[in-house]
């Protein structure tokens, strides 16, 4: 009787332990990464359907565009990091933000060049550079050559493929 005791005891220990795991790992993911290599988040869109609700999904990974003024990030003046929603890569600083009255935030350089990756977007007859996150490859949004100094640039990034880290 006490071995088995002894066994039930063990093995509730063991499943206590095991099923902590992927709780340690989704805290991790809220740090800022500035690893400077990227190593690929590569998931199946049955995975990325459970982790992201239907729009951050409708944008990230079937290349939509959230309505002008309603993201929540749009508004933020806080001093911080922007992340991928999708891994949590940084992608951009808060002191690069700026007001462009387009409805959606706007940046004028990401955090690293090597962060961001940029593929010609010629759908609905528009000729348009399209800006993914280097990691995961999810859509952010597109990058014009009508922004302010220094860069000229203007990214121009759904809300909803961001997250806000504050300094
Ligand atoms: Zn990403």
């Amino acid at each position: 009787m006490r071995t088995l005791l002894l066994l039930l005891s063990f093995s509730f220990f063991f499943s206590c332990t095991s099923s902590k795991e992927p709780i340690e790992s989704s805290n991790e993911s809220k740090k800022i990464d500035n690893s400077s290599t990227i190593v690929p988040v590569v998931k199946t869109e049955k995975e990325w359907k459970k982790e992201l609700n239907e729009l951050e999904y409708h944008v990230l990974r079937e290349k939509g565009t959230e309505r002008a003024f309603t993201g929540d990030l749009l508004e933020n003046k806080k001093q911080g990091t922007y992340t991928c929603r999708a891994c949590q890569l940084p992608l951009f600083d808060s002191s690069t933000k700026f007001n462009s009255g387009t409805g959606w935030p706007s940046y004028y350089e990401p955090i690293k060049k090597e962060h961001i990756k940029e593929e010609a977007d010629n759908k609905y007859g528009m000729e348009r550079v399209e800006v993914l996150c280097a990691r995961c490859d999810g859509h952010l949004g597109h990058v014009f050559k009508d922004g302010p100094r220094p860069t000229g640039l203007r990214y121009c990034i759904n809300s909803v493929s961001l997250d806000f880290i504050e300094k």
